[in-house]
């Protein structure tokens, strides 16, 4: 991207704009819900697709001058459809293409399917969940009765028996499964056994994982599942933005929470930057890169423990590490700092069964897909755990602290930032 225009008329964000482009070339990006999306998705989000309005479904418009707008909006549904859903099973299918984001898209599932006071299960936010999984200071948590579930204590890894023990006691109406900061693959399969044992609706949020699940490597809710939500901007790489799949008998109801449920016009030019992106995931190339995602995190994890890093459920499947630094007596707030300083970009998460605050806790949570989108392999990702441990161990020593940063800088500068001239 050139910016021409907005460096002549507006140089205060043009400065801002091109501080950015500088951390994000010369750092390394490890947070696991961030990626970079390639020109042609950002060439649809710049686009005057921008300046329309069209409430409504396609052919199903409140407003004129909707041809274009329905080709783009049937034609990001289809690829959509044709990514995620197999030929055979997809006339059960149904998708709605215009959540603004990820916790919309939850939202408007609730809305849809649910009455208020409803009885619903997904996983805590301190055990890997996400906010609108039931967290008390989300919509989701006020409106609906959430129970929550967990990891198990041994392997750290999801309780499908007390998930099932829950859902025999009080019989909810949904089972949500996914989750934010989880490291392992999720059965969805099960999920859905313990869902159908009790009558209720599954739905599968698969918003971290849906780059790993249309490249491949982890495996489909499709499936197992009644419904499926998404953010199209992780591990899926497009614009920021969300998609609900669901069974056609939810169609109309899905559709109506979405609008006039919750939103108002859709945000057309995001929709044609899905399209592009479901359409560069259907190509060759994407499967690689999810593959890389993984074979990353596998010698990322293998290394860290290396070097003495215990990590929450001792490794890794898909894009996601959950370091716990308990045995390092940092808190992950100052590592996160501390890895600022030097460049690379981590968040600092709670783990199961940590003892600190959520805005002190005791882990940070890392990610593969970024850097892999910038091309880097598995001997990059044993350069960055040295990195890492060595900024670490330097916390209070500044000058050790600017070495690491230009040793970043020196690898990071190896591999383009797509979008970054
Ligand atoms: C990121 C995420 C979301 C929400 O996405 P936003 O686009 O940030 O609203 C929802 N669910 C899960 C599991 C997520 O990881």
């Amino acid at each position: 991207m050139q910016y021409t225009q907005i460096k002549k008329t507006d140089p205060q964000i043009y400065q801002i704009i091109k501080a950015e482009e500088k951390r994000q070339r010369e750092g390394l990006e490890l947070i696991p819900s961030e990626n970079y999306t390639s020109d042609a998705v950002m060439e649809a989000m710049g686009s005057i697709l921008t300046n329309k309005y069209s409430e409504g479904y396609p052919r199903k418009r409140y407003y004129g001058g909707q041809k274009n707008i329905d080709a783009m909006e049937e034609l990001a549904q289809r690829r959509a459809l044709d990514l995620f859903v197999p030929q055979g099973s997809q006339k059960n299918w149904h998708i709605n293409v215009q959540p603004l984001s990820g916790s919309p898209a939850n939202i408007a599932v609730l809305l849809a399917l649910l009455n208020f006071g409803d009885k619903v299960m997904g996983m805590s936010l301190d055990q890997g969940g996400h906010l609108t999984h039931g967290h008390p200071v989300n919509f989701s948590g006020k409106a609906y009765k959430f129970f929550q579930y967990g990891v198990r204590r041994d392997n750290q890894q999801i309780d499908y028996n007390e998930v099932e023990k829950i859902a025999f006691k009080i019989k909810p109406k949904m089972i949500i499964s996914g989750a934010t900061a989880y490291p392992r693959m999720i059965d969805f399969k099960r999920f859905n056994a313990i869902a159908k044992k009790v009558g209720a609706i599954h739905m599968a949020d698969i918003a971290h994982i849906a780059g790993l699940i249309a490249g491949g490597v982890h495996p489909s809710p499709f499936p197992f599942t009644d419904v499926v939500t998404t953010t199209t901007h992780k591990t899926l790489r497009g614009p920021r933005g969300g998609v609900i799949f669901c069974q056609k008998k939810y169609a109309s109801a899905i559709d109506r929470a979405v609008f006039p449920g919750l939103q108002g016009g859709p945000h057309d030019h995001i929709n044609a930057a899905k399209a592009v992106c479901f359409g560069e995931a259907q190509k060759a190339g994407f499967a690689k890169y999810a593959a890389q995602i993984v074979k990353n995190s596998k010698v990322f994890a293998k290394e860290l423990k290396k070097l003495g890093f215990s990590l929450v459920s001792d490794g890794s499947d898909n894009h996601l590490i959950l370091i716990d630094l308990s045995n390092f007596e940092i808190t992950g707030k100052i590592a996160q700092e501390t890895l600022d300083k030097v460049g690379i970009t981590v968040n600092k998460n709670t783990v199961p069964f940590g003892k600190r605050s959520p805005f002190d806790p005791s882990g940070i949570r890392l990610g593969t897909a970024a850097c892999t989108t910038r091309g880097m392999k598995e001997n990059d990702f044993a350069m960055i755990t040295d990195l890492i441990k060595n900024a670490l161990s330097n916390i209070c020593n500044e000058k050790k602290l600017i070495k690491i940063k230009q040793q970043v800088k020196k690898l990071a500068l190896k591999f383009p930032v797509p979008g970054i001239k």
